[in-house]
């Protein structure tokens, strides 16, 4: 009877969702049912893939079983739904063309490291692709940067300029090929080529291009390398005089560089690597990775990464890039190729004009690149990948969310912008669009937004952004609110941190929020960033902060970190302090009189709570660093001088204390930095001063939680803000609170800084309507 049932024939009718289409999900679809004997189709909508298969009963499970079990390497399966009817009479398999439908949407995959099988091909001297820089196949390549609409098939991707030779044509059109509608295959005879020009454009004459401009780069030239999502700089990492040559010409005095490195065990070369680590680096995404950097041992430039003990390394991701370092046998600087804080140069003209003056050489191709998109950057803690960058690789593939959203664009913040628009259970954050702070990145950010609201096919209910009203994307937010008539719903922005990190982790309920940062705009109009808030998704109440100090020239401050030590010293400690017997006595004596009656008289001195100005302050007191080129990187510098071992016994920390003004506890700074005052003038280490300050900074946090979850019963905390991007910080911050027995969040899969913005304002307007708060009735 049994028996009888399982040879009796069915047909199955799916639906599968997810990352399905360009990744070679139909050849294996095909390969599965021609296995186990099956007829029927399968076909691309633009929401979905349908399949109908239909043989015997048995077959179906098993087909179902190893569809759900072991799709290709970069398909993301979310749903598969099956019903069950009679069988149709297929006379066999087939693929069948693609249907547009409308409203419809599916997932897009993001842009996926060379694959093995290409990588072998490209280093095959018998293979039709030796040495081809544009080798790619259904598990890896070009995604995301070359779509211009779903549903993803090759006219609707910048390849359709190329014809299909006809063995590509074969490749593309034989189901059991790893080429089967691969959109952007190619090969030397028909798809993309390369070309090194010099700087005014002109052809350089050579017989074999990667040998050139190796050999280029060996001598200290620097080439700007048309990649895979924009142009990047690249300079010999070893050769110290390029390196320098590179900052003086890109104006990044200090900010680190990022290496690309040939292969892991060169990596092992230059930074200590854990497994995690290692299968990071390795991983399809092949983002850049912080690593322990051995730079005593490491023949990579000290000048690559200055005063840092993290090298941001990568692995070779496209075939261009896997020639290149091959032939250069030295790891790479590889960078943006922009001015500083212009968005990506993407096109050929466009960098020839705009890089003109940084590299001596180009390497330009003809694959159009619809999208600009940087790479990503991770850092591996307690075995887990942390987010600090989300682009290559990651995104546009969505954040899920515990709940069905209203279409929703947050327009994100100013600096490390991102925006987000949501739909369903999806959360589109975009890429990494950058700091908008001039009119290519403002453009680049609108044309993003387009590009997703039409591969999405999302049309916003609601608008959100950050509270402050100066913002780029504020200002954006309010002038598309008007025009289309849509709700403008301004969120504070550490509310929408910590419910970006809470969202992440599926943490509805309320938490004790803790947002470190460097600036956000608080509901008073001072600038926060050193908060305990009480919260929820749609509301926050703040019941802790760090004490107001003035910031002498409000954002000069910031580039200047003496002026905000100097809003410490003069803003907290008694009149009779003199800067005597401190590094900071050397500083311009007028200027620092002129600051002095500026605090003292309080011009142009907006107030602050923010942590980052903190760890700011007291870099410039030791006399470590006392101007910023690049965002914190002061607080940066300090953390770096605290030591890699101490010991467990009892945490010395500096003294505090905790004052109550209006319901806000308030953490009073004074005690804090007469002990640091007096420390420095006797000398003691600034890595001794670094490791306490730190200290103190999580046992506040600590000691503030207890006490907000003493009044409140509750006991999850959030951490959240760029601040957090401070490793021992977040680690000596994490292990006291669960000392404490509260349970931690912190970031994965989004930044804590500035990029993860986006997601907490999209979710929090999503509720902002809806009077359900579980903690403010
Ligand atoms: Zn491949
Ligand atoms: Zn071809």
């Amino acid at each position: 009877m049994d028996r009888l049932k399982a040879n009796s024939k069915q047909r199955a009718v799916i639906d599968v969702q997810g990352v399905v289409q360009g990744v070679g999900f139909r050849p294996f679809v095909y390969r599965l049912a021609t296995q186990f004997k099956l007829s029927g189709w399968v076909r691309n909508t633009s929401g979905k893939v349908e399949i109908e298969v239909e043989g015997k009963k048995s077959d179906l499970t098993e087909f179902l079983r190893q569809l759900k079990t072991n799709p290709p390497p970069m398909a993301y399966i979310e749903y598969v739904g099956t019903t069950y009817s009679t069988p149709a009479g297929y006379p066999d398999f087939r693929i069948r063309a693609s249907v547009s439908l409308k409203n419809n949407y599916q997932l897009v995959s993001p842009d996926i490291a060379t694959c093995k099988d290409c990588r072998n091909e490209i280093f095959d001297p018998d293979d039709r692709r030796y040495h081809y820089p544009f080798t790619n196949c259904t598990n890896c390549g070009p995604r995301f940067t070359i779509i211009e609409d779903i549903p993803y098939d090759r006219p609707k991707t910048t390849m359709r300029a190329f014809k299909m030779c006809r063995r590509c044509e074969q490749e593309y059109n034989d189901p059991l090929n790893r080429r089967f509608h691969a959109q952007p295959n190619a090969c030397p005879d028909c798809g993309p080529q390369l070309e090194l020009v010099d700087a005014a454009g002109k052809p350089v004459k050579c017989t074999d291009t990667f040998w050139k401009a190796a050999e280029l780069l060996k001598a200290g030239k620097i080439i700007a390398i048309r990649g895979l999502g924009g142009f990047q700089l690249a300079c010999d990492a070893t050769n110290a005089n390029s390196v320098n040559l590179l900052r003086k010409r890109k104006h990044r005095p200090s900010k680190p560089f990022a290496v690309m490195v040939a292969t892991t065990s060169d990596v092992k070369k230059h930074c200590s690597v854990s497994t995690d680590e290692i299968n990071l680096l390795e991983s399809p995404q092949a983002p850049v990775v912080l690593l322990r950097w051995n730079n005593k041992k490491s023949g990579i430039a000290r000048e690559v990464a200055p005063d840092l003990k993290y090298l941001g390394v990568m692995l070779p991701y496209t075939p261009l890039h896997h020639l290149l370092l091959r032939e250069v046998g030295a790891p790479l600087v590889m960078t943006s190729g922009n001015l500083s804080e212009e968005p990506i140069a993407k096109d050929n003209d466009e960098a020839l004009h705009r890089l003109k003056g940084i590299a001596d050489y180009f390497l330009l191709h003809n694959r159009g690149i619809y999208a600009r998109y940087d790479d990503s950057v991770y850092m591996v803690e307690e075995s887990e990948q942390v987010t600090l960058r989300r682009a290559r690789g990651y995104a546009p593939y969505p954040i899920h969310l515990p709940f069905k959203s209203k279409q929703i664009l947050a327009c994100g913040a100013e600096l490390k912008n991102t925006f987000c628009l949501t739909r369903d259970d999806h959360a589109f954050i975009s890429q990494h669009i950058g700091d908008l702070e001039n009119a290519e990145t403002l453009e680049h950010f609108e044309q993003t937004i387009e590009l997703y609201k039409r591969l999405f096919r999302i049309e916003p209910e609601v608008i959100a952004c950050d509270l402050h009203p100066e913002y780029l994307p504020s200002k954006y937010a309010a002038r598309i609110a008007i025009e289309n008539k849509l709700p403008l719903l301004p969120v504070q922005h550490h509310h929408a941190h910590i419910v970006s990190c809470m969202v992440e982790n599926g943490v509805e309920t309320p938490v004790i929020g803790v947002a470190f940062d460097g600036v956000g705009y608080g509901t008073d109009g001072a600038i926060w960033g050193g908060e305990f808030l009480v919260m929820d998704w749609h509301d926050f109440r703040r019941i802790g902060q760090f004490e107001y100090v003035p910031m002498p020239g409000g954002a000069a401050a910031i580039k200047k970190p003496y002026r905000m030590a100097l809003g410490y010293l003069y803003g907290l400690l008694d009149d009779g302090f003199s800067l005597e017997g401190l590094p900071m006595a050397k500083l311009n004596a007028n200027e620092t009189a002129i600051i002095k009656q500026q605090i003292q008289k309080r011009i142009n001195c907006p107030l602050t709570s923010s942590v980052g100005r903190l760890f700011d302050a007291v870099a410039a007191l030791t006399g470590l660093t006392y101007e910023s080129t690049y965002e914190a990187q002061a607080a940066i510098t300090l953390e770096m001088q605290a030591p890699d071992k101490f010991g467990r016994g009892k945490i010395i920390t500096y003294p505090w204390s905790f004052e109550t003004q209006n319901g806000v506890t308030v953490i009073k700074l004074k005690e804090l930095f007469s002990a640091i005052v007096d420390e420095v003038r006797n000398g003691v280490a600034v890595s001794e001063i670094s490791l306490k300050l730190h200290r103190t900074v999580a046992q506040i946090t600590v000691d503030m939680c207890s006490r907000i979850s003493l009044q409140t019963g509750i006991t999850q905390v959030a951490l959240s803000g760029g601040v957090f991007q401070n490793r021992l910080l977040l680690k000596l911050t994490t292990d006291g609170l669960r000392q404490a027995d509260f349970q931690v969040f912190t970031h994965r899969l989004v930044p804590c800084n500035d990029g993860g913005l986006s997601l907490g304002q999209a979710v929090i307007a999503n509720f902002k309507e809806s009077k359900s708060s579980l903690i403010f009735p």
